[in-house]
């Protein structure tokens, strides 16, 4: 099927455009450089932009595809979890392209298509198939026997999300925001010299928390590191303190989502989400899935980060096995949980 997507949860506005499994153009608007001064997305200035990025998105996609709107055979948008007023830009134009078109609509759950959208690159996923989600918003993995329908949560971060703790200590080390991309530039010229801490992984904790993951200790160590060098006069060895870090979260994103593979007998790993771009991570999940016989899947990093190909991807899919298409009054729910993969 030929689906447009529109993903609008928050500061990217995304257009992409799949038939069946195969990327025809992924569009993209992003205001991030209208938020960075304030530190983190000012939600109403992002659905502004939304606002007046939708159209034009819209038209460089379906002009870039050569793409007719009159011939898709179905529009897909991200319903939640997001921003609610951004989410609301997107579900309105999708609503209205959809009866203007006299198309089938879905509201797709974000989530569920940062998974998703790896059709794109690497075929239909395994079924069922282990997620490690790690974004802005979210740290789970998950047991998806289909991702159309049937996401299951094996745990979840209890306080920060991977993407989270990035921002946050960038902003401890000065750097810009988003912090992310950031943080994985400079670990590239340091040394993983500080051993900071590996939440949830020992003892009780790990009994307990299995599949679960904390980066709030992790994030006030390298702060508390940070200051007391600072307080001393000493400068920052922002390199090294960046590749410690990044070290020790992706250190324990890899290990728990290898084990969650062994134990659930599932031997095939899709990374998804922001985090999943960062180099490093993609580096040891490699190593590590390597080592377990697990084979791994992580889409390119312009894929895991917010796009409307996810979108329209997962839209692909849900046509594709005959779900019913989603009510015209849909909702924009900001906090769409993870297994409710369509509204
Ligand atoms: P959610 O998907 O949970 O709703 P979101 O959509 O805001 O959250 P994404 O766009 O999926 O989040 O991911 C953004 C996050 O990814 C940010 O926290 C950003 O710092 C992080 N990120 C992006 N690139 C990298 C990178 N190379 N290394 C580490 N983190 C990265
Ligand atoms: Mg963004
Ligand atoms: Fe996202």
């Amino acid at each position: 099927p030929l689906v447009l997507g529109i993903e609008t949860s928050c500061d990217e506005t995304g257009v992409g455009i799949v038939r069946g499994e195969t990327l025809l153009v992924d569009a993209i608007a992003s205001s991030v450089d209208e938020h960075a001064r304030f530190g983190g997305v000012v939600p109403e200035v992002a659905s502004r932009a939304h606002l007046e990025a939708m159209v034009p998105t819209l038209e460089r996609a379906t002009e870039q595809a050569g793409v007719r709107l009159a011939d898709l055979d179905a529009i897909a948008v991200t319903s939640g979890p997001g921003l609610a007023g951004a989410l609301m830009v997107g579900v309105a134009s999708a609503k209205a392209l959809a009866v203007a078109l006299g198309k089938p609509l879905y509201g797709v759950n974000h989530l569920a298509s940062h998974v998703a959208v790896d059709v794109v690159e690497h075929g239909p996923l395994p079924e069922p198939v282990l997620a490690l989600l790690v974004s802005g918003g979210h740290s789970s993995l998950l047991l998806v026997p289909d991702v159309t329908s049937d996401v299951q949560p094996l745990g979840s971060t209890i306080d920060d999300a991977a993407g989270e703790a990035f921002d946050k200590v960038a902003r401890v080390l000065g750097l810009p925001f988003p912090g992310g991309p950031h943080i994985d530039r400079a670990a590239r010229d340091g040394q993983v010299a500080i051993d900071f801490p590996r939440g949830l992984t020992g003892g009780r904790d790990l009994e307990r928390h299995r599949f679960d993951f904390s980066f709030s200790g992790l994030k006030t160590a390298v702060a508390r590191w940070v200051e007391l060098r600072q307080r001393a006069g000493e400068t920052v060895p922002v390199p090294d303190v960046a590749a410690s870090f990044q070290e020790a979260v992706v250190d324990v994103l890899t290990r728990k989502a290898v084990d969650a593979c062994r134990s659930h007998g599932v031997p095939d790993l899709q990374i998804g989400g922001g985090v999943a771009a960062n180099s490093r991570l993609r580096a040891l999940a490699q190593s590590r899935c390597d080592d377990a016989g697990v084979r791994l899947r992580v889409p390119r990093p312009g894929l895991c980060t917010d796009n409307g190909a996810m979108v329209a991807a997962l839209g692909a899919q849900m046509v594709s096995r005959g779900r019913q298409p989603s009510r015209l009054d849909l909702p924009a729910d900001s906090s769409m949980p993870v297994t409710e993969t369509q509204a």
